[in-house]
C-alpha cells in the first residue's frame, strides 16, 4: 500500500498543474524518490498480505493460486504505477501520486479477490480500510467522495446481488493464525498511517510557527539598520509620520532631536573605520539603554541619528538630550583606544501644528547646525 511519507510529500511540494512544469529539478527528483518509497511500501504490504494468504493455502482453505496470484497482481499493479512514475508521467498531474487511480485499482484488486476467494473474504475487506487510510492522507474531499462511491458501487453487487458466502474461517489452528495475522497486520499498518498523519500535522504546525518567526525576523531586519541595530531611515521616517499624526490628533507635544557625532571623521581617520563602526554601535546601544520605551531612535544617515520623543515638550526634550549628551561624553571610550573621546551635538525641535515633516526636520537640522557652530558637545533648540 502507498507510503504515507510520499503521500504527504505531495501535499507539501505538489503544485497546480500550471506550476508543475516550473518545478526545479531537485524538487522533481525528491518527488520521484518519495514515490519510489511509496511503491516499496506497497510491495512490502502485498508481500505481507501474500504471506497471510499462503498460510490459508497451507491450511487448505484456499488453493495456492490465490496467494501467488494476489502477490503477482499486487506486484504488477505497483510495477505499473512505478513505471509511470519512472517515466515522469506522474509529474504531468497536479496530484503526482495519482492517488485516486491508485485507490481505484487497489480497491478493485481487493474486490476481485473477495469474489475469487470469498471463503477468506474478510481478509480482503479489511485491506480496504488500509487503502482508504492511506488515501485520506492525500485525497481532497471530492476525491474521497469519488473513491468512496466507486468502492460502494463495487461492494453493492457483491453483497446484494450475489449470495457468495463471505467468510473468515477460524476452525483450525492455522486458519486462526492466518486470521489473526490478517487483522494484526492490517491494524498495524492502519496505526502506522494514523501516527504518520499526526506526526505530519505536528511537523506542519512546527513549520508554521517557524515560518511565522522567520517572517517576523525578516520584517524586523527590513526595518533595522544593520550596523547599529537602530531603526533604519525608512522606518524612523515612517515612525515620524505616525508620531506627527498622533500629535495632530491628540494635541500632545512631540519633539525630535537630530543627533550627530562630533568630529567623527577624525575618529575614523585616527583609529580606523572598523573602530568607527564600533563607536557607532556603542553609541546606539548607550542611547537605547537611556531613552524611554516610547521614544523612537533611528539612523538618519552616516553618523547622524534621529530621536523621536513623543509627549515631550521643548524644555523636557532639551533636558533629556542634555542628559544623553552628558552620558555619551562621560562614557569611558578608552577601551577602544587610550585617550579616545566621543561627543555628540543635537538639534531639538518640537512639532508645530501647521508644519509638515520636512519643515519639522529642517528646524531640527538648523538647530543641530547651531550646536555645531557653537562649539559641539552641546544641544541647541529650534
Ligand atoms: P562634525 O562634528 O561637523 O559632524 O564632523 P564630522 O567629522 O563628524 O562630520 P563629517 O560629515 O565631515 O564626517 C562624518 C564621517 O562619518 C564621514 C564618514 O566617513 C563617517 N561615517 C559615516 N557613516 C559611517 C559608518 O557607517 N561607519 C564609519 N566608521 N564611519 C562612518
Ligand atoms: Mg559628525
Ligand atoms: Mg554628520
Amino acid at each position: 500500500m502507498s507510503s504515507a511519507t510520499s503521500l504527504f510529500e505531495g501535499q507539501v511540494t505538489g503544485g497546480t498543474r500550471a506550476c508543475v512544469g516550473m518545478l526545479p529539478p531537485d524538487v522533481l527528483r525528491l518527488r520521484a524518490s518519495r514515490r519510489r518509497q511509496m511503491y516499496a511500501a506497497q510491495v512490502v504490504s502485498y508481500s505481507l498480505g501474500g504471506l497471510v494468504l499462503l498460510i490459508y493455502a497451507w491450511a487448505g482453505t484456499v488453493p495456492i493460486t490465490i496467494p501467488s496470484s494476489y502477490f503477482l497482481c499486487g506486484l504488477t499493479l505497483t510495477g505499473f504505477f512505478a513505471a509511470l512514475s519512472e517515466t515522469n508521467v506522474n509529474d504531468r498531474f497536479e496530484d503526482h501520486y495519482l492517488t485516486i487511480f491508485q485507490i481505484a485499482c487497489n480497491v478493485a484488486l481487493q474486490l476481485g479477490f473477495l469474489v475469487a476467494a470469498p471463503e477468506i473474504g474478510f481478509a480482503f475487506l479489511s485491506v480496504l480500510f488500509l487503502v482508504f487510510g492511506f488515501g485520506a492522507l492525500r485525497m481532497t474531499s471530492w476525491q474521497a467522495a469519488i473513491a468512496w462511491t466507486l468502492t460502494t458501487l463495487g461492494l453493492v453487487p457483491i453483497f446484494l446481488f450475489t449470495n457468495i458466502p463471505i467468510e473468515l474461517p477460524v476452525s483450525t489452528p492455522l486458519e486462526r493464525l492466518a486470521a489473526m495475522l490478517a487483522f494484526v497486520l492490517t491494524i498495524g499498518q492502519c496505526a502506522f498511517v494514523g501516527l504518520y498523519g499526526s506526526s505530519m500535522r505536528k511537523m506542519l504546525l512546527r513549520r508554521g510557527i517557524e515560518l511565522k518567526a522567520a517572517n517576523k525576523r525578516i520584517e524586523e531586519l527590513a526595518e533595522l539598520d544593520e550596523l547599529t541595530g537602530a531603526s533604519n531611515r525608512r522606518c524612523i521616517m515612517r515612525m515620524l509620520d505616525e508620531e506627527i499624526g498622533r500629535a495632530r490628533r491628540t494635541g500632545a507635544p512631540c519633539s525630535i532631536a537630530l543627533i550627530d557625532l562630533d568630529w567623527f571623521k577624525r575618529i575614523n581617520d585616527a583609529y580606523g573605520h572598523p573602530t568607527g563602526d564600533e563607536v557607532l554601535r556603542t553609541f546606539a546601544i548607550t542611547m537605547f539603554a537611556n531613552i524611554r520605551p516610547i521614544d523612537k531612535f533611528g539612523r538618519y544617515g552616516g553618523e547622524e541619528f534621529l530621536l523621536i520623543l513623543p509627549d515631550a515638550p521643548p524644555h523636557g526634550a532639551c533636558r533629556m538630550l542634555d542628559r544623553l549628551r552628558a552620558i555619551i561624553a562621560d562614557l569611558d571610550w578608552s577601551a577602544f583606544s587610550p585617550g579616545m573621546r566621543v561627543t555628540i551635538s543635537a538639534g531639538v525641535a518640537t512639532f508645530r501644528a501647521d508644519e509638515n515633516p520636512d519643515a519639522f526636520l529642517a528646524r531640527a537640522d538648523s538647530a543641530l547646525y547651531t550646536a555645531k557652530a557653537q562649539g559641539r558637545n552641546r544641544i541647541a533648540s529650534a
